[in-house]
């Protein structure tokens, strides 16, 4: 088969371009840097189907990232029948900068010009047929967002990959012409395939080609001692660079025709924008402001505080339909709760339909599939519809360029703490699912940074654990009459965010001591968001939360049941015994530990309930609620019963039958955020962080949720507890000041 290869600068829209001819659904981002891997599918409307190659990103093919690498050596190596520069036209002379790199090679080129849509809107022009005859290969004018040009492209691409076509290079009209020929032809004599290709990256000083052949490396040398140019002296790195820009500008660029005027305004606007956004003292307000925003839109209820507005009109609705679906008496609900209330409804339903079914079944029997099964995984599924529409907010902040500007922001905040902003987007990942975060440390080149960064991204809490957040915030509101679900939800992403800020802080102070690389990101356009990119990654979340839920989650409920419902001698027991059970029994080893927690011995009864739901979390974060809702139908069952369905009322069962408190639940939500993260997420740091890093990693994750919630239960308990923690810091950072200075001093010493 027919191998096409999509290769292009970052954010140049080539996983978009991906998705539309091979009908797949990777991951697109409004940020250079998204696609780490390279990814494969199939195109079905040429004469014969065509495998594509989606590559990561890269502004050029010399080695200096892993991206790079990649896809200069999926290139030279595997040479595809037919390479596709997919080029970003409302960029196009810092694109074409890449192309003047793939012409060196002997495989067949051809540029796709994508965003043309965006290039129409600013009023620009840009003649393909002009381009096509400076550059020698052919030009296309695509939409890769609407599907425009799509077939054009690949007709044409599929006749280049039947010709061969001879590598070319704006260099040789440069002065040096002759360096390059003379090496070429050392390369030809010793039967190198691309010969061309190679003696440019050895006249760059490329590190790959420099070990690679050592032994041309004198003809350069040699050259280099008579050669001179005005600007840059012998520095051959930059006259290729500086020849590279000058033919484009000189003859590549007459093909624009720009629209002055027009230019001028959409600049203005954008930068108008800008000015607001990354504002050095509004900036980050502004973020959380809006993080607050899409917070409360999902999980408020009492939306925009109105609710004192609306007891005029409600008694009128009072009893029909829509009394508890869109308004209790704390206020109108969000959007999100809504649609959970709606969920909620029908999984109670259902679960009434099935109790009915199974009444005259034994009672274990019933027990297993109504309390076992629907209970664990209704309880998780019931936060499905916020945790999508949370999606939703964080997709559209993404997609328009926002998010991005979020990190441009944040790298002003994160140099002073020894991280790049670049650092940020794997975080910002990190809400969605740790698991593409730490692959997309790939990314960073700095090992220290990558380390301290695979070992935050938990901190950022992902979708599984929002059920967590969800539920116990709801527990704690219907147990306890206080609070908003939006404001302690919201509170508990910021902890995470301000607890990762202070372990990358103490990290560089101690561990990872070393300057900060630097950062040059440039900011891509704001566009609005497209509709059917959302779509597809909030199917891909559901699609992805579904499975979970009726396999890995099921299974689970099911094996807590079990030995819930079991003693150590094997006798099946009542829901009111399960304090006997082997469940009980394990988790009684360990509760002790979790004392100082808040959520240990000091539990009236059924003390063991929450530390066995944090251990089912490290399988799966949803577990933590589904095995509340297995375990809480025996509780409502032996004590009392708060009524209602899903994960809320589950955990609203545990408060009423531990007698848990508000700083024990808090501390509870925080060590199931900070703690190890689940199974997929530990194997995927194992792969990606260095070999010796690994079990320091699980400690630290360890010790820092055990830390941080005690800091919790106890300050939350007994204020004044906060004065021996204020003390313990004070003395911790004094320390760690001493150390330095002492090896600091140490250092000088010996230089
Ligand atoms: P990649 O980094 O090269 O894989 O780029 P992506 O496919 O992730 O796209 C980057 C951004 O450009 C996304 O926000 C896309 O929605 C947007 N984009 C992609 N193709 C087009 C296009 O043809 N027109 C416009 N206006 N935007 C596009
Ligand atoms: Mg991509």
């Amino acid at each position: 088969m027919k191998r096409f290869a999509l290769a292009g600068n970052p954010n140049c829209g080539k996983t978009t371009l991906f998705n539309s001819l091979t009908g797949s659904s990777a991951y697109v981002g409004n940020w250079p840097g998204v696609t780490v891997e390279k990814k494969e599918g199939k195109y079905k409307k040429c004469k014969e189907p065509i495998s594509i190659v989606d590559l990561p990103g890269i502004y050029s093919l010399s080695p200096y990232t892993s991206e790079e690498v990649i896809s200069r050596n999926f290139i030279i190596d595997e040479k595809p029948d037919c390479v596709i520069n997919v080029v970003d036209s409302t960029n196009l002379e810092r694109n074409l900068y890449l192309t003047t790199q793939l012409l060196e090679i002997d495989v067949p080129v051809i540029i796709a010009l994508n965003m043309m849509d965006a290039v129409r809107k600013s009023g620009d022009s840009i003649d393909p047929l002009l381009l096509e005859k400076e550059v020698g290969v052919p030009v296309v004018c695509i939409s890769a967002s609407k599907e425009e040009g799509l077939d054009e492209l690949m007709d044409r691409a599929y006749e280049e990959s039947l010709k061969k076509r001879e590598a070319t290079s704006v260099l040789l009209n440069s002065n040096l012409s002759h360096l390059i020929n003379d090496i070429e032809l050392s390369f030809k004599g010793l039967k190198v395939d691309n010969p061309l290709f190679h003696a440019i990256k050895l006249v760059e000083n490329d590190e790959i080609e420099i070990k690679n052949h050592p032994q041309l490396l004198g003809v350069v040398d040699e050259f280099k001692k008579y050669f001179k140019d005005e600007t840059f002296g012998s520095d051959l790195e930059a006259i290729v660079a500086d020849s590279r820009y000058k033919h484009i500008t000189s003859n590549f660029s007459k093909a624009k025709k720009k629209n002055n005027n027009e230019m001028a305004k959409t600049f203005s606007t954008s930068d108008k924008i800008d000015r607001v956004l990354t504002n050095k003292w509004l900036g980050i307000p502004i973020f959380l402001l809006l993080l607050f925003f899409i917070f409360h839109m999902t999980f408020s209820e009492n939306l925009f505080f109105l609710g004192g507005l609306f007891t005029n009109i409600a008694p009128s609705f009072e009893g029909t339909f829509f009394e508890g679906l869109f308004w209790t008496s704390s206020g109108i609900n969000s959007i999100g709760v809504v649609f959970a209330n709606l969920l909620g409804s029908t999984t109670s339903w259902l679960t009434d339909v099935v109790q009915g079914w199974l009444s005259t079944s034994p009672q274990w029997v019933s027990g297993l599939i109504t309390n076992g099964m629907l209970g664990g995984v209704f309880a998780v599924l019931s936060f499905l519809p916020q945790i999508l529409l949370l999606f939703l907010f964080f997709s559209i902040l993404e997609d328009s360029g926002y998010m991005a500007r979020v990190a441009f922001i944040l790298d002003r905040l994160f140099r002073r703490f020894g991280l790049t902003g670049r650092s940020l987007m794997p975080m910002i990942m990190g809400f969605g699912c740790s698991i593409p975060a730490m692959i997309n440390t790939r990314t960073l080149s700095n090992d220290n940074e990558k380390i301290a960064t695979i070992r935050v991204i938990p901190f950022f809490s992902c979708g599984a654990k929002l059920p967590i957040l969800t539920a116990v915030a709801g527990g704690i509101i219907q147990q306890f009459g206080i609070g908003n679900a939006d404001i302690i939800t919201f509170s508990m992403y910021l902890l995470g965010m301000g607890v990762a800020i202070v372990s990358i802080l103490l990290m560089r102070a101690t561990i990872m001591r070393g300057a900060v690389p630097p950062f040059i990101m440039e900011l891509p356009a704001y566009h609005l968001p497209q509709f059917k990119a959302l779509m597809i990654h909030l199917w891909d979340k559901a699609k992805h939360f579904l499975k979970k839920a009726f396999t890995v989650i099921l299974a689970f409920t099911i094996i807590i049941w079990f030995f819930s419902h079991f003693s150590f001698s094997w006798q099946y027991l009542e829901d009111v015994d399960i304090d006997k059970s082997i469940l009980a029994g394990l988790g009684q080893l360990v509760t002790p530990l979790f004392t100082p927690l808040g959520f240990g011995s000091q539990l009236s009864s059924f003390s063991w309930v929450f530390v066995v739901a944090a251990f089912s979390g490290l399988i799966a974060k949803e577990n933590v609620i589904s095995t509340f809702g297995v375990l809480g139908a025996c509780v409502a069952g032996s004590i009392i019963d708060v009524g209602g369905d899903g994960g809320i009322a589950a955990v609203a069962t545990m408060i009423q039958g531990t007698g848990i408190t508000i700083p024990a639940l808090i501390s509870f939500i925080a060590f199931n955020l900070l703690t190890i993260p689940c199974f997929a997420a530990v194997v995927t740091a194992k792969a990606e962080l260095p070999k010796n890093k690994f079990v320091g990693t699980l400690v630290f994750w360890l010790a820092t949720s055990y830390i941080v919630s005690s800091m919790i239960y106890l300050i939350g308990s007994w204020w004044w507890t906060s004065f021996i923690f204020l003390g313990a810091f004070g003395i911790g950072v004094f320390a760690i000041y001493l150390v330095n200075k002492h090896r600091d001093n140490k250092q000088r010493t010996a230089k």
